[in-house]
């Protein structure tokens, strides 16, 4: 099945707001197993949307449209499609009424509204449940055109109740997919490990990078569920023959979501002393709920006197090794570790830039330790020409990483 996306708006042409619908559909669509061939932005402008529908409607078995469903005088892509795919707009007077009732407690329906309640006569209509204006279909000649809000959660909320079924169906049989969650290679080095893995067309296998980290998702058609499972699985299961513990998960995303039921069942508690990172690491660790059975104590130790104070580093490892050092590392890991008598202790400290850095320390080295009281384990990092968010993401990444 071709499938064709089209974002109705003269704002997104102008560069008003960004075109997060169509980032939105075709992620959907790519988890259905439903390929995107084009995707276009036109304005408001109905003889220029006109054409287009008619070159896709040629192309194309399915048009995703977003936007023009509204009141105002531009909102016209259900009036023009309906022309293109010879199809007629009539009144529906169970719409209508929601929307006098939608505007009732509101000073009354405007009587531009009245045209929202428009629907196809041969084709359907699809319901919105938290806007006025409802989705439409239609079909011709083979194609079919879906019309949802422009308005992003209304158009969400659309496409997850009413929309998401319809193309399942469409697309015939089922189709399943998972994520699998990667951490350590980049996406290139993975490329190379499973480069292989990723060229067949049932189940398709593709990658993402996103947040320091690597996401393949394994997607699987069939006949009915099981089979459909039984695929995806199969492609599963060499990824996981491949990349063994570089996959730290199937399906929860962020490493945070392991580490921290990982040592609620170990009943194993972790403290946290950080410095480039300014608490991110405590935060990724208390966003996940449970965390309080797992971490007390997390400190943000920016200065050196205060690591000296409150994490007991030396006053002598900071004046040999420097504040951003594997042994300054280690002692805040071991400081921290004891003051809050936990399990491990993590220590971070680095140069998150974008100034600081020296020819043999440069912006983006960062020590990450982790201490048992009795052992402690020290990473140097070199998250190279990134922005400061990123060397920060990166250390509490590693972080994570290290303790599970
Ligand atoms: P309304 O009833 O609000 O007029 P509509 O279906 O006619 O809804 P538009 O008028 O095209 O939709 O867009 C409404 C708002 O939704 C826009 O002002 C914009 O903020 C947002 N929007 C529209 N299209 C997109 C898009 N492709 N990506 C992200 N946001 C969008
Ligand atoms: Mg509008």
């Amino acid at each position: 099945m071709k499938a064709e996306l089209i974002s109705v708006g003269t704002e997104l042409l102008l560069g008003d707001i960004l075109n997060t619908n169509a980032q939105y559909l075709s992620k959907e669509l790519a988890a259905l197993g439903i390929t995107v061939h084009r995707e276009s932005v036109i304005g408001d402008n109905p003889d220029r949307l006109a054409q287009l529908v008619e070159d896709a409607k040629g192309r194309s078995d399915l048009l995703l449209f977003t936007g023009g469903l509204g009141p105002t005088g531009d909102d016209l892509t259900k009036e023009t499609v309906a022309r293109v795919f010879h199809d007629e707009l009539v009144l529906d007077e169970g719409e209508l009424d929601k929307i006098r009732m939608y505007f009732e407690c509101r000073g009354g329906m405007p009587h531009n509204n009245e045209k929202q309640a428009m629907v196809p006569k041969r084709g359907e209509k699809i319901e919105n449940t938290c806007g006025t204006a409802p989705g439409v279909l239609f079909r011709d000649e083979g194609c079919t055109a879906i019309l949802m809000p422009g308005v992003p959660h209304e158009m969400r909320t659309m496409f997850e109740r009413s929309v998401r079924g319809r193309l399942m169906e469409m697309a015939g049989g089922a189709i399943v997919s998972t994520m699998l969650h990667i951490f350590g290679p980049g996406e290139s080095s993975l490329e190379e490990m499973v480069g292989d893995l990723l060229e067949g067309a049932n189940p398709t296998a593709a990658l993402y990078a996103k947040n320091c980290e690597v996401a393949v998702r394994v997607t699987a058609r069939g006949a009915d569920e099981k089979e459909a499972a039984a695929l995806r699985d199969q492609l599963t299961a060499r990824f996981r023959e491949r990349l063994g513990d570089l996959i730290y998960s199937e399906d929860a995303e962020g490493l945070e979501n392991v580490v921290v039921p990982l040592l609620v069942g170990k009943r194993q508690r972790l403290a946290t002393a950080e410095s480039c990172t300014g608490g991110l690491l405590a935060q990724r660790i208390t966003s996940v709920g449970g965390a309080s059975e797992m971490f007390d104590f997390g400190a943000v130790t920016y200065a050196s006197s205060i690591k000296r104070r409150i994490l007991g580093v030396k006053p002598s490892t900071l004046k040999k090794y420097g504040a951003v050092s594997s042994v300054t590392a280690a002692e805040m890991a071991f400081g921290i570790q004891r003051e809050a008598k936990a399990d491990f202790g993590v220590g971070i400290t680095g140069i998150a830039g974008p100034g600081g850095g020296t020819a043999d320390k440069p912006v983006g080295t960062v020590y990450v330790a982790v201490s048992t009281g009795h052992r402690v384990w020290v990473k140097r990092l070199s998250v190279e020409h990134s922005e400061r968010s990123r060397v920060r993401r990166m250390s509490s990444q590693h972080a994570l990483d290290m303790v599970r």
